[in-house]
């Protein structure tokens, strides 16, 4: 595949300082697709200055002309969707049809809300003898990693651009190459230089001289909770604005009068979804004792229906995972699993039949899963679904609530309004209600240590603003 060897840096294509690069690897073959140079604090402490340099006039600029520029942002990913997908499938390992759909189509939607944004917003309203003021953070670092790669970058670099903020972005080592398009189209769209800056690089380098840069003002993260925290320290130790959009272990509530014959291919399609790599994955399924066998037949049935295969092919659903660290990681959680006393119902550690190579883990459901197990607790990021038993509603949510994240969840019932009536009081950030489809333009983020701070929509362009209050 087509990549740079070099870094976008103050609109140009920039010899790096770092030496090394980054390999690609086509998770579906295990071969190399393309090598992209690994940045040093050297290429970030360069990117960050063009990125200062351009903040006052980029702010400055009319939010509507900003609106311009991020449609056109819009019009060059979109006139670009079919390389955008391949190239997503070839170093992810997402299938070809999910790719369009949703790895490059979600992001053109989300860069299109934000041209509207930035022209709609009012950027100052009155309160009393105050007139408020919303001004941009200022320079933005953005790290980003490897699940909805595409997605994640454009969902903190629109909003930023439509605050007035300028950025640096880190994209993960894992998924470089969309990320150079990426930077391409922003070239396309005509970006005054050094508005947005691209270094590619190691998390512990190149990310960790990003987060630490003095002149960062906020640092917008997406990934592990591990590395949430340590970018959270980071940040308030430097008293810098933090963002950080981390893990989850999210719950799927059937309640008793649930149709569970929806409900639980739902269920399954939403964890076996991405190869089960999405920080909102619905890897908890909730189940009331009476009707639990139903539902564990019925999610074996529909885990079974996802065969994996070659994502390059137009009627793959499930792919591979994106590296061999993670199909490892996600095994040993099989394992785990096993080894804790849960009943695997579907599934295993071995590679799926006729896949000797490439990092395929087969469509995983776990019975008898109890509260306290591994598999019940830590996020796997890989397609494996745990059935958890409950006796009544009460224990239901003390269960769904009894975890260290609160990112997403999802209750279904025979009414809607009893299924909203349990939603508030589950303590997560989102919840879908039988069924109901993901929102690009709701808030999306965390409770407790899921995150901070919201993306998407009105909500997420705030994240990017400060207010200055003038007293009249
Ligand atoms: P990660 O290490 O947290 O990676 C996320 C981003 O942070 C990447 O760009 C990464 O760079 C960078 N990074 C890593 N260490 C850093 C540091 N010390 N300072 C600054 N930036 C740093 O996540 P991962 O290793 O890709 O995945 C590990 C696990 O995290 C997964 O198995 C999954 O459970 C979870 N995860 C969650 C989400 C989510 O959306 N919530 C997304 C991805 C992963 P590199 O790419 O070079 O590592
Ligand atoms: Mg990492």
């Amino acid at each position: 595949m087509k990549s740079h060897d070099g870094m976008y840096i103050a609109g140009e294509w920039r010899v790096p300082v770092g030496r090394d690069a980054i390999d690609v690897r086509n998770p579906a073959d295990e071969q190399i697709i393309g090598s992209v140079p690994a940045g040093s604090a050297e290429d970030v402490d360069a990117a960050v200055t063009a990125a200062r340099e351009a903040f006052p006039g980029w702010a400055a600029t009319p939010p509507a002309e900003r609106g311009a520029r991020i449609a056109a942002l819009r019009d060059a990913l979109a006139a670009r969707r079919d390389e955008i997908a391949e190239t997503i499938t070839a170093e992810l390992g997402a299938p070809i049809g999910f790719a369009g759909a949703v790895h490059a189509d979600l992001p053109i939607a989300v860069a299109g809300s934000y041209a509207k944004m930035a022209a709609e917003h009012s950027f100052e309203e009155r309160i009393g003898n105050s007139t408020v003021l919303h001004e941009p953070v200022g320079v933005v670092g953005a790290i980003t990693p490897w699940n909805y790669p595409l997605h994640q970058i454009v969902a903190k670099v629109a909003p930023a651009l439509a605050a007035g903020c300028t950025v640096v972005l880190k994209p993960a080592e894992n998924t470089p190459l969309v990320a150079q398009l990426f930077a391409e189209a922003v070239h396309a769209a005509g970006l005054p230089a050094g508005v947005v800056n691209v270094v590619t690089g190691l998390g512990p380098v190149a990310g960790q001289a990003l987060a630490e840069h003095e002149g960062v003002d906020l640092v917008s993260f997406t990934g592990s909770t591990a590395v949430g925290k340590r970018i959270g320290a980071i940040a308030g130790g430097a008293v810098k604005r933090v963002a950080l959009e981390l893990g989850g272990k999210s719950a799927n509530v059937l309640l008793p009068g649930a149709d569970l014959e929806r409900a639980v291919p739902h269920g399954v399609a939403n964890v076996v979804r991405n190869a089960g790599q999405s920080c909102n994955a619905l890897t908890r399924m909730l189940v009331d004792a009476a009707r639990y066998d139903e539902a564990v037949e019925r999610a074996v049935a529909a885990a079974e229906s996802f065969v994996p295969g070659d994502p390059s092919h137009p009627d793959t659903r499930l792919g591979p995972v994106v590296s061999a660290a993670q199909r490892d990681r996600v095994r040993g959680y099989i394992e785990r699993g096993v080894a804790e006393g849960a009943r695997l119902a579907t599934g295993g550690p071995e590679a799926p039949e006729g896949l000797p190579h490439g990092y395929y883990v087969k469509p995983t459901v776990f019975a008898d899963v109890t509260p306290d197990m591994t598999i019940a607790r830590e996020e796997i990021f890989g397609p494996v679904l745990s059935v958890l038993r409950y006796e009544d509603v009460e224990e239901a949510l003390h269960i769904a609530n009894d975890s260290v994240y609160g990112l997403a969840g999802a209750v279904w019932a025979a009414e809607e309004t009893e299924a909203v009536a349990f939603a508030r009081r589950l303590r997560t950030g989102q919840v879908d209600i039988n069924g109901g489809r993901f929102n690009p333009l709701a808030p999306f983020g965390g409770y407790k240590q899921s995150g901070v701070g919201r993306e998407l929509g009105p909500h997420g362009l705030l994240e990017y603003l400060q207010t200055k209050s003038l007293q009249l």
